[in-house]
């Protein structure tokens, strides 16, 4: 360094994925850059829909011109891989549920669901029926819309939810940092979703 001024900073020696893990929990934690994270998270929610019943009338009338829920920064996205949020409208049969799973496995980390419709919530009209799945049972969601169904004004006030979850549980930074979300453990499901098909 020039002169008589200290070098500021860190320097981390040793093992590289230990340093590196300490590197990021400092950054993300101590410096704020995980706020920001969460922040940039938030206005970016892009929904891959699963789309099952009639819900999903619904969901495609929240992006219309009236609603426009795309003011939100909340873009439906047609491939599993390039979105974070999982929106599952209305029933999931035992079938749906493997499609379910695989949908889920295939999305990027950090990832979120949001449960629209009665059906999706405890079965709906369907409650009690042999081939109803509850989405909660195959993955983790994180708001549920209750209603049947739930109107466009409600799937936006659970997009503006699930943002101040993130925000507020500092979500995403604390991901980043501890390789693992600090509020829900991952859901594995108690039964294969897929065993249906297998027969
Ligand atoms: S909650 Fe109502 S509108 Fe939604 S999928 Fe079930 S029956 Fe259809």
């Amino acid at each position: 360094m020039p002169g008589s001024q200290k070098a500021k900073g860190r320097v981390y020696v040793g093992n590289v994925d230990v340093a590196a893990k300490r590197a990021r929990e400092i950054l993300m934690k101590k410096a704020k850059v995980g706020k920001l994270v969460d922040w940039a998270t938030a206005f970016s929610l892009w929904p891959v829909h699963l789309t099952t019943s009639c819900c999903g009338c619904e969901f495609a009338a929240t992006w219309s011109p009236r609603f426009d829920a795309e003011r939100y920064g909340a873009l439906p996205w047609v491939g599993a891989r390039q979105t974070n949020m999982i929106l599952i409208e209305g029933t999931v049969t035992r079938k749906m549920a493997c499609a379910l799973r695989v949908t889920w496995e295939q999305m990027p980390y950090p990832k979120f669901a949001i449960a629209m419709g009665a059906c999706a919530l405890d079965g709906g009209i369907f409650y009690n029926s042999y081939n109803i799945v509850r989405p909660w049972e195959v993955i983790p969601v994180d708001v549920f819309i209750p209603g049947c169904p739930p109107r466009p004004e409600a799937v936006a006030r659970a997009i503006l939810e699930l943002q101040r979850i993130i925000r507020e549980k500092d979500l995403v930074g604390s991901w980043i940092a501890e390789g693992k979300r600090p509020d829900k453990p991952i859901v594995k499901p108690k039964e294969d979703p897929c065993a249906w098909w297998r027969g």
